[in-house]
């Protein structure tokens, strides 16, 4: 798949442009939309990124520049179609179709759970992972399976990332709450009950996040984020381990923001090598969301010919990741 490809990321609180191709990521320029007080805020983020979206274009544009790479060099442009919230994603897929005519290239439509795998495999040794999908919104186990990614586990309910900052939230901790609830968690090693909610390959995190809500009435903090963490990371490495044993790959790739998380790597670590599997962490800066991953399937896909036709170029708040034909495998 040779080319370049200019992408925009945009599906919650991070605008991120990038340009890439087969060889490397070439430009990236991202503002994050940081609340003020308390979560996201789906409107107020998508004005954010209708106000820095030129910026980051003509940034990530010009650094390319730099780098020998001009605007008519770019084959197409990608924008994640989905899964996100609405007006994020309307936004995005605004100044992408605007970019592509603007261009004269190919537009891409790119699932945003895939490309947070693909990019792994790009940046990572992993061929044929489970990936474990971990972020603010989306809490996935996913494996490639005769010409889709299949989803062996998600939750039913909040994503994991969502679940931590909800409590967070309600212990007074500012967002996003994930790497507080983490230094809070290395002062205790004091384990107190909490709900773990596994059904067949099913998460759901909702009750676990309110049990810790309620804990601290009787509890310190360290040892409800210490104990929340316990639970929540035992969960998705449960369901992380039963789908490997069920596609018998052996490789594990850790995603998304909540992939920062030390404790949680150790959890996979551990499981990885008593299965005897390869476990892969991507950089920092590819686990969560930014514009390169979205670049670099739209790469994958423009070199498949998987393209859309502006009028077939809405945006899906809900697009899941097992309903994508994979035209770049195989
Ligand atoms: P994303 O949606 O992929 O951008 O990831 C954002 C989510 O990752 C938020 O819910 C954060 O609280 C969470 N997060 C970031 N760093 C950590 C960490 N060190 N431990 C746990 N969660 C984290
Ligand atoms: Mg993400």
């Amino acid at each position: 798949m040779k080319g370049t490809v200019l992408g925009i990321e945009g599906t919650a609180w991070n605008l991120s442009t990038a340009i890439v191709n087969e060889k490397d990521v070439i430009s990236e320029a991202t503002d994050t939309y940081s609340p003020p007080s308390g979560g996201i805020h789906p409107r107020e983020a998508a004005q954010h990124h209708a106000k820095y979206a030129s910026a980051m274009i003509r940034k990530a544009l010009e650094d390319a520049k730099g780098k020998g790479v001009r605007p008519s060099d770019i084959d197409a442009i990608s924008f994640s179609q989905g899964p996100g919230l609405g007006a994020c994603l309307r936004t995005v897929a605004t100044a992408a179709r605007m970019l592509a005519i603007t261009l004269d290239v190919p537009l891409v439509g790119v699932n945003h759970c895939l490309a947070h795998v693909e990019v792994g495999r790009w940046k990572t040794p992993a061929d044929d992972p489970v990936t474990l999908y971990v972020s603010g919104a989306n809490s996935q186990v996913l494996a490639y399976r005769m010409g889709r990614y299949r989803v062996f586990g998600e939750t039913l309910d909040i994503g994991l990332g969502n679940a931590l900052d909800k409590f967070a939230r309600s212990a007074g901790l500012s967002h996003p709450g994930g790497p507080k609830i983490e230094q809070l968690a290395r002062q205790s090693k004091n384990y107190i009950p909490m709900p773990y909610v596994v059904k067949g390959m099913d998460l759901s995190f909702s009750g676990l996040s309110t049990a810790a809500t309620e804990a601290l009435k009787r509890h310190s903090i360290e040892d409800v984020c210490y104990s929340l963490q316990e639970n929540a990371f035992a969960m998705v490495v449960e369901v992380t381990e039963r789908a490997l044993a069920h596609t018998e790959k052996n490789e594990v790739l850790l995603a998304g923001g909540v992939g920062a998380n030390t404790r949680l790597r150790e959890m996979l670590a551990i499981m990885c090598e008593d299965r005897g599997a390869s476990f892969y962490v991507p950089e920092k800066r590819f686990m969560g969301d930014n514009g390169a991953m979205i670049a670099y399937l739209g790469l994958l896909m423009y070199g498949a010919g998987d393209t859309l036709k502006i009028e077939d170029s809405h945006v899906d708040p809900n697009f899941r990741p097992d309903g994508v034909d994979v035209s770049w495998r195989e």
